[in-house]
């Protein structure tokens, strides 16, 4: 058999689901993975402490993901995943439950019930929500969402926007885009009532999609190349030179802190590398804290309000490693010289958890996603060289940087390869 006249870089979500939908068409791929775990920014670690799989950072999903959800549905035949109605449910701040009834209403009738709100505050929430979905959540021009806000009062922010953005779009409300931040309310709040349901894994990262992706790939003629991280990218002769193989086609799925080693060296790709140089970035930062086993919490999922910590994931519920916990904490914007300490003790003050943890260990992952600002500026999926492709969640999408933004472009990659031939 020919080797694959296709080459993927990168074995991130985006760079899988690519090669998931070119194998789909009957194409087979090269990917070619720096590291030696598949899934990239999503993707399963170990540590020292536990004999559990765990992940680089907690991830949740939206039931709006639906391209995301379509390729975990087609690699993987066992139930990978909790789907439940929206629940935000803060313990020291906002409560609010979705009902179980068609859209728009439960969005509606969620926010009337929100619990620490006021009346007037709850209207206002709605009014304004009212107000884009009469301008069709369409703005003139983009702007930071604290301007948008600017009408709301302080503690709707505070109680419901400000956490919303920071979930959403990993990034603080003053500069965050106002125009990506209404496109995840329309998909996923006003949509069809399913779109607003939460999605947790129940299995690591890299086994929710690329392990499972990788075995279906690989059935299909296409190979997975770990520990190869591509140096080099050279056209030849309207092909692409990759090491000692060239191929027709090329899906660039790499982060875009990697991207401009590759395309720097190219003139001709010299705006590209500009464009994806002013990118700013912000962190994601998860504390893994393990209890005794039987130490649990009521729901999978708890806020905090006025603390680091901004919402505790209880694994017990979800991946049955009882007694640990996932504490998030998006974009933070101060440097913390012991964050497992600070979570540690916020756990037990507003969640009443043990004082005393078994082990806890912080991952900060620096450059978590790109910094969703007003007006960024993001490239698009082709690029000036023919059959050269970008893919991956900072590349240009109504959505953040989020694992729907990461497949959809890799979708999208592989249909424009799909429709050249
Ligand atoms: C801590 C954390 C929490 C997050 N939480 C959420 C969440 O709750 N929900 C959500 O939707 N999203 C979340 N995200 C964002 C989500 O993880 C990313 O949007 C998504 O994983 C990006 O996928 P990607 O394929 O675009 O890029 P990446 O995952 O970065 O994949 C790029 C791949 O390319 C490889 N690579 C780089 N250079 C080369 C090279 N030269 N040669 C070969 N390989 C190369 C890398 O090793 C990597 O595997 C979170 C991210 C982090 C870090």
């Amino acid at each position: 058999m020919c080797p694959p006249d296709i080459a993927i870089i990168g074995a991130g979500y985006a760079g899988m689901a690519a090669a998931v939908t070119l194998a789909q068409h009957g194409i087979p791929s090269t990917i070619y993975e720096a590291g030696q775990t598949l899934g990239g920014r999503a993707r399963r670690i170990r540590l020292k402490h536990s004999r559990h799989a765990l992940d680089n950072g907690q991830h949740l999903l939206l039931g709006a993901y639906h391209t995301t959800l379509n390729l975990i549905n087609l690699v993987n035949p066992n139930p990978t995943y909790l789907r439940t109605p929206l629940v935000l449910y803060s313990e020291n701040g906002l409560q609010l439950h979705v009902p179980r009834i068609s859209a728009p209403w439960h969005t509606l009738a969620g926010l009337m019930s929100a619990r620490g709100l006021t009346v007037n505050e709850r209207f206002k929430a709605l009014a304004f929500m009212l107000t884009q979905q009469i301008h069709g959540f369409q703005l003139p021009y983009d702007l930071p969402l604290a301007q948008l806000l600017a009408e709301q009062p302080h503690r709707t922010i505070q109680l419901l926007w400000e956490p919303l953005c920071l979930a959403a779009l990993n990034t603080p409300l003053h500069t965050a885009s106002a125009q990506v931040f209404l496109n995840v309310l329309r998909d996923s709040l006003l949509g069809d009532a399913k779109n607003s349901h939460l999605i947790l894994p129940t299995v690591d990262l890299s086994a929710l999609f690329p392990d499972a992706a990788a075995c279906y790939i690989r059935e299909r003629g296409g190979e997975i190349l770990t520990g190869q991280r591509v140096q080099q990218l050279q056209p030849e002769a309207a092909r692409y030179r990759i090491g000692t193989r060239t191929y027709r086609a090329v899906i660039c799925a790499v982060a875009p802190q990697h991207l401009a080693a590759l395309t720097a060296p190219h003139a001709v790709l010299s705006q590209l590398t500009q464009t994806v140089r002013a990118l700013r970035y912000q962190s994601i930062a998860t504390v893994y804290v393990q209890y005794a086993p039987h130490v649990c919490l009521p729901r999978a999922m708890t806020g905090l309000h006025r603390t680091l910590t901004q919402w505790v994931f209880d694994r017990g519920h979800t991946h049955r490693q009882h007694g640990l916990f996932a504490a998030v904490i998006s974009a933070p914007q101060q440097h913390h010289t012991d964050l497992a300490k600070t979570v540690v003790a916020e756990l037990h003050q507003h969640l009443k958890l043990p004082q005393q943890e078994i082990w806890a260990h912080a991952i900060l992952e620096k450059r978590a996603t790109f910094s969703c600002e007003a007006q960024v500026q993001r490239p698009e999926q082709c690029t000036p060289w023919s059959n050269f492709y970008l893919a991956g969640d900072y590349t240009a999408s109504p959505y953040p940087a989020t694992l729907e933004a990461a497949t959809q472009s890799g979708v999208q990659c592989a249909h424009k390869i799909i429709h050249s031939i």
